[in-house]
């Protein structure tokens, strides 16, 4: 059986070094806000090339204490990609402001510059591309295209820890990020944890102060902030796994590789990657119009697969009236198309080659047995 992701098999690598760093954690007695937490955001943003990071909860809270950070709330739109997980989403519900859903690419996965241009509005603040599946969308045309409109650009990075766009890593595209280190994540801590990175010094201050009770010095409260921060013990562990993630990503790359030529000349879409984009391979997801025969024909050769993700979020009960769930309605065939289509093969750390192999064998097998 070849599992969609063991998550025990990407850890075991890190274990003395996961160890040691709970035991440090628990010497320190503090637990909260202190070295390690310190350590992370400054050993993480250089490895992003920004000047600040603040951890915090999760990647959610990341990507909703930005747009509270830029004052986006009622009566703002947030231009928004129709397919991606429902934190996209619900982070700009969660500010108060309303998403403004596009189509993306249906090669890459991921929305452009020209979709977002006829989603622009009076009431536009900011648009939140999303580096799906790891790859980044393409932030040239869509920061140019910001600038003209004079919209803020959040990155939702939560999919793409390392990845590049123009040579460039993710969390330093655009005006801020967010990151999410849910275990399942190419960083991946051993609970719930989040980042948001930035250049922008004022905005960096702000989103400590929210993350910690609206507070900077302790005990005077000058917002109404939230409790939403990374823990010490999270933060530890994430610095036990943050020196092998280019390494990771790199063998991520090399079973995408295989994939991509094992997987040709198929009646299946592989993904495309833009010349611009090095991405990191979260997910390695491919194209189907009949899924459910070949996930069950993998199920059965013993590939554990995954969808990601069966619905626009607009088609989704949380979202479903638009009214009263408060999203501008707009047509997203492709989000759909892709909905009914996409299936997410095995791809991690962990994965070895002959696991590869031997999905992409499997996969071949499904198509020529199953379908034709
Ligand atoms: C995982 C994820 C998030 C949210 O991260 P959490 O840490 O689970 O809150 C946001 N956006 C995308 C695209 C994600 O994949």
């Amino acid at each position: 059986m070849i599992e969609f992701l063991n998550l025990r098999e990407v850890n075991a690598p890190h274990e003395a070094a996961m160890r040691a760093a709970f035991e440090r954690v628990l010497a320190s007695g503090r637990y909260i806000l202190g070295a390690e937490t310190e350590a992370f955001e400054a050993e993480f943003a250089t490895y992003c090339g920004v000047r600040h990071c603040i951890g915090v909860g999760n990647g959610l809270d990341a990507l909703h204490l930005i747009l509270r950070s830029m004052d986006i709330g009622p009566g703002d739109e947030v231009i928004v990609p129709g397919n991606t997980f429902i934190a996209t989403w619900l982070a700009v519900s969660q500010a108060g402001a309303t998403p403004v859903p596009v189509d993306p690419d249906p090669f890459t996965c991921n929305i452009t510059a020209a979709g977002i241009t006829a989603a622009i509005t009076p009431r536009t603040k900011a648009i939140m591309p999303v580096h799906l599946y790891g790859q980044p969308a393409e932030m040239g045309p869509i920061m140019a295209l910001a600038e003209r409109h004079g919209l803020r650009v959040i990155e939702d990075a939560a999919q793409a820890h390392g990845a590049r766009w123009a040579g460039q890593r993710t969390g330093g595209l655009a005006d801020a990020a967010g990151f999410s280190f849910y275990p399942g994540k190419n960083l991946g801590a051993l609970g719930d944890g989040g980042a948001v990175t930035t250049n922008d010094s004022q905005l960096a201050e702000r989103v400590r102060r929210l993350r910690n009770y609206g507070s900077a010095v302790r005990y005077q409260h000058e917002v109404a902030g939230y409790n939403s921060r990374l823990d010490e013990l999270q933060a530890a562990l994430l610095r036990a796994r943050l020196p092998h993630l280019d390494a990771e990503n790199a063998c991520r790359a090399e079973r995408a590789r295989q994939y991509l030529h094992a997987l040709q000349g198929l009646d299946l879409g592989l993904p495309q990657v833009h010349v611009e984009a090095d991405p990191v391979w979260h997910l390695f997801v491919v194209r189907s119009a009949r899924r459910a025969a070949l996930q069950q024909a993998l199920q059965r050769a013993g590939v554990g697969t995954l969808v990601h993700y069966p619905l626009g979020n607009h088609e989704q009960p949380a979202y479903r009236n638009p009214a009263a769930a408060g999203f501008v309605a707009r047509p997203l065939p492709v989000t759909e198309r892709l909905a009914s289509e996409v299936l997410s093969l095995p791809i991690g750390p962990a994965l070895s080659a002959l696991q590869a192999a031997q999905v992409a064998a499997a996969v071949r097998e499904a198509l020529a047995l199953e379908m034709i």
